[in-house]
Formats: C-alpha cells, structure tokens, sequence
C-alpha cells in the first residue's frame, strides 16, 4: 500500500493499524519517507523531517531501504534520485492507495490534492483501487470556492504563486487510473469542534502551516514538543479539540499569546483568543470534576488574600525571606513539598536580603537636619535603577 497527503490518518494511527494487520503503508512524500524509515515523528505540518539534515537522511537511507546504492552520497539531488527510485519500486508494484485531500467540492463530489513532488499524482492514478481519508471539513460549496483556496493555499505555505501539482478527480474513469475507490469522511471530534461556538474557528485551517513559521514558541520548541499530530499554533487549538481538552491539556498554554500567528493565518483565525478560550474550558473542566479544589486553586485564593493586604504582604515577604538559607550562588535548586514541583524543572531565585519597599523606606527616611538625602542606588545590596550608575539609559550616550 502506498500512501500520500495523509497527516488526517496519522489522527487514527493507520499506519499502526495497518501494521498489525500486516499491510506495510509506504509513505511516498519525501519528507514523510524520511520520517518513516527513520522511525520517527513529524516536526512540522509542511516540511515533516525539517529537523534532519542530509548527513542524517543519507544515513537513514543506506540503513533502512536495502535497495539503495551502497556508494550514495550526502548530495541533496542524490538522496532524491535514490528516493525516487525506491518509490518508483513501490508505485509499480502496489495494489493499493491511500490519499489525503486537501479539498472537497460538493457541488461535484471532487477531490483535490496539491502536493510539489509528483508523487501524489503517482499515487492517485497508478493502483488499482485508491482509499481516501478526508476531515470532513475540508468541503467547499462549489468550485468558485476552490479556485480561491487553490490561490491562498500555496501563497501562505511555500510563498509559491501557484502550486507545482495540483490533481482533481471525481469518482473512477472505466480503463485509466483506479477501478475502485472509496472515500472516508472523517469525523474524529470535529463535530464536537463545530459546536463550540468560538473553537469552531479552528476548522478553517487550510493546512499552510504559516502560524508554525511565525512562532516564537514553535522556533525554540520545535514539533516534536507539541506531543500531537498536529504541532504549532494550529496544534495547540486543534488537537485539543479533536481529541478532548484533558488528552492535549498542557497545549493552549503553550504560546506566548503574541498574536503574530493571528497575523499571517491567510483565513483569519483569531488563535490567540481561541488558546484563551480553551484555557478557560481546561480551568473550568478540572474544576467541575475535583471534589476538592486544587493546589492551584488553593495557592491562587491564598495570593490573591495575601496581596490584597499591604501589611499582610509585607509579612509575606519577611517570611519568604527564610527561604534564602536554601539558596547557593543566587539559586534554589530544592525547595521542600509542594513547591518542590516548581524546583523539579527550573531553580528558583533567591529571595533578596531587602524589598524594594524597605529599600525606599530606608532611603527616604527623614535625616538629622530634616534633609531627605537618597543614596547612590547601587550600593551594596541595594536594588539598582535603569539610568543609575553603571547602567546606562537606553538611548543615552556612552
Ligand atoms: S491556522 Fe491559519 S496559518 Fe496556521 S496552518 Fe491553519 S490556515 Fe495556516
């Protein structure tokens, strides 16, 4: 079985289940080639093995694919043409289909797959029956509608005006291409999706993959920190619907909320408010189902107490305080239960010797002649203002 455009599958594990059926599913894109042989993961929606580089693809190929040439070198246009003819070993010889889509028109009934390397062509036309698995929102109205996604689509992905393949078909066509073909419209929580009047926007999504590019969290994390099917900003919205907030919890939190993925969504998905939304559902989820509040609930209701009080917290600080006995060079790398699962991931500053609000009041207090005299900020174990000494003002000169 060969396979193409298919990330919707990767939602029901196909190819696992194929697996223990014994079928083998060949992935025939380049890049999810990469990712199958190397038993790994995708990283991005677009360009899924973005994190190897060819000494690691060439590697991958010499080790895994058995046919390919045992001299094969690092070249980019040498580890295609080794990937191309693996490929073309299994167009010729399987039996069987498996496609994605990009779009569906109803007006019609035709499918669309746009892909850049020729292998969804192969795989859409050479085997006799051909399975598509399709989210069941990516039909169009009609075929005015496709002709502006088809605009959108490569515009917001690759920055291409036009898209290098771009193959449509409508049922099977008696002596050319497959005899058979099923569709399967997926549904997999997009119902579920629909009805939630504000993440219902995250079914827009065309795919394009231009929020992952955009993203400061996404650049530093990478895709494979997401955990989902989907990474990025797009995953963070979507996966949690498809598979139940308490499935992908931790994923709305995981932006910075900067918008900028708002920006360049070419469908105009307010992410940002959709992430806050889903924060609120995730809060409101774990509430109803704990008998008892939680830690964080119970630490919130107690700062919340504690700030609202000036004297409350200044004794909140003399106490907090203690805490510098734990500290070496600056750092807490152990505090006791239950802030102990703070310190399991991160250190925790040392409590400074004086706060800020005793610093004022130490350089404010009346002196002998009645004269308010400030000291240097920036003394010993005194905080140090932007502009003071030693620390120029921005824009300042020298
Ligand atoms: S959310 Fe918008 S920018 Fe991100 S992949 Fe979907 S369509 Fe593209």
């Amino acid at each position: 079985m060969v396979k193409v455009k298919s990330i919707t599958t990767d939602e029901i594990a196909l190819n696992e289940a194929l697996e223990g059926a014994g079928i083998r599913a060949h992935e025939t894109d380049l890049a999810e080639l990469i990712v199958q042989l190397g038993h790994d993961r995708p990283s991005h929606i677009l360009v899924p093995a973005i994190h190897r580089n060819r000494a690691e693809i060439r590697e991958i190929f010499l080790r895994e694919m058995g046919d390919v040439d045992a001299g094969l070198t690092d070249d980019p246009a040498a580890l295609a043409e080794a990937a191309r003819l693996h490929l073309r070993r299994k167009f010729l010889s399987a039996g069987v289909a498996i496609s994605g889509a990009n779009f569906a028109v109803a007006e019609t009934g035709a499918l669309c797959v746009l892909e850049s390397e020729g292998n969804g062509r192969m795989c859409l036309t050479l085997p006799d029956t051909l399975i598509t698995v399709m989210g069941i929102e990516k039909v169009v109205p009609a075929w005015r509608d496709l002709g502006v996604f088809l605009q959108l689509l490569p515009r917001s992905s690759t920055g291409e005006r036009m898209n290098p393949y771009t193959s449509i078909w409508t049922g099977v066509t008696p002596g050319d291409g497959p005899q058979q073909f099923h569709l399967v419209l997926l549904d997999n929580g997009r119902t579920a999706a629909l009805a939630d009047d504000v993440g219902r926007a995250a079914l827009h999504c065309i795919r394009c993959s231009a929020c992952l590019n955009v993203c400061p969290v996404y650049e530093r994390a990478g895709g494979h920190a997401y955990g989902s099917v989907y990474p990025g900003p797009i995953g963070a919205i979507i996966s949690p619907q498809l598979t139940g907030i308490e499935d992908n919890a931790s994923l709305p939190y995981a932006s910075s909320l900067c918008g900028a993925c708002y920006e360049v969504c070419p469908v105009k998905i307010d992410i940002p408010s959709v992430l806050v939304h889903l924060r609120a559902r995730h809060v409101e989820a774990v509430r109803a189902e704990r008998r008892r509040p939680s830690m964080e609930a119970v630490t919130m209701a107690v700062a919340s107490w504690v700030m609202a009080s000036p004297a409350r917290y200044a004794a909140a600080q003399r106490v907090g305080r203690a805490g510098r006995v734990l500290g070496r060079r600056g750092r807490i790398r152990a505090l006791p239960p239950p802030l102990s699962r703070w310190t399991e991931s991160r250190d925790a500053p040392v409590p400074p010797a004086q706060t800020f609000r005793e610093w004022w009041r130490h350089e404010h207090r009346p002196r002998a002649g009645g004269q308010h005299r400030p000291r240097q900020p920036g003394a010993e174990g005194q905080p140090r203002r932007p502009g003071s000494q030693g620390q120029p003002r921005p824009g300042s000169q020298g």
